[in-house]
């Protein structure tokens, strides 16, 4: 039944809006590691949280065991895009999609070929120098031994990539706003909209339907129009189906 309440929601909007976080991209074989708490070990010997891993005074003080841990804990290579980014490409190709918002950075969305992606934590494909601001690709890090050292200028070239104690990017945040505002229908999946600024965004949205589509329940489950808990990818590629 909520599948097919899905498929008339699909059929009769026309500005969709999806909002999703990790678990989006765990049946790609990504796991969800700002929401494990596990300690780290560095080469020193030390344990560390994957917050104190992944924060900017780290990154700043520690960078070899910075990079040390981000090649091993958040690169995916070999990631493919599942049945749920395939769903949203397809959404989009039929023009209902007008944008994902995300907080993943693995850019699985834009692999599957949706071309609107607002990555509110950044992307691992892009990466600066810290001096000089020169672009470097995802090879460029996992070619480098230790620090990535920008061969022009020899500044430390970081990851795009949104550290705990940084800002998000203005632009980002602005194209995710917009979209969110002025949508017909959003629909929330793989989040448990706990953390900022998940829960703030969806606050924008004056649209007509919200959905959402998370395997356990979130604090919104009782302010959306339907809510389907189970796999994303399934609910999407069976409800696209009978919108069709
Ligand atoms: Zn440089």
């Amino acid at each position: 039944m909520s599948i097919e309440k899905l498929s008339k929601i699909l059929k009769e909007s026309n500005n969709i809006v999806f909002f999703g976080g990790a678990g989006i991209s765990t049946e790609s074989g990504i796991p969800d590691f700002r929401s494990e708490t596990g300690l780290y070990k560095t080469d020193s010997g030390q344990g560390y949280p994957p917050e104190i891993m992944l924060s900017h005074t780290f990154f700043m003080g520690h960078t070899k065991d910075f990079f040390k841990f981000y090649k091993e804990k958040m690169i995916y290579i070999d990631a493919k895009p599942n049945s749920a980014h395939l769903a949203l490409a397809k959404l989009e190709e039929m023009g209902k999609l007008k944008a994902v918002v995300t907080q993943n950075i693995d850019g699985l969305h834009q692999v599957a070929g949706n071309k609107n992606v607002y990555e509110l934590h950044g992307s691992v494909h892009r990466n600066y120098c810290t001096k000089c601001h020169g672009f470097y690709d995802l090879n460029f890090i996992l070619e480098s031994s230790d620090i990535p050292k920008c061969p022009k200028c020899s500044g430390t070239v970081k990851p795009d990539v949104v550290l705990y104690e940084e800002e998000l990017d203005n632009d980002v945040i602005n194209g995710a706003v917009n979209a969110i505002e002025h949508a017909d229908a959003l629909i929330i999946g793989g989040t448990s909209l706990a953390v900022y600024p998940a829960a703030g965004l969806v606050n924008y949205f004056k649209g007509k339907n919200l959905i959402l589509i998370n395997k356990s329940s979130t604090p919104y489950d009782s302010k959306a129009d339907l809510v389907i808990h189970d796999s994303i990818g399934k609910v999407l590629s069976d409800a696209i189906k009978f919108a069709l």
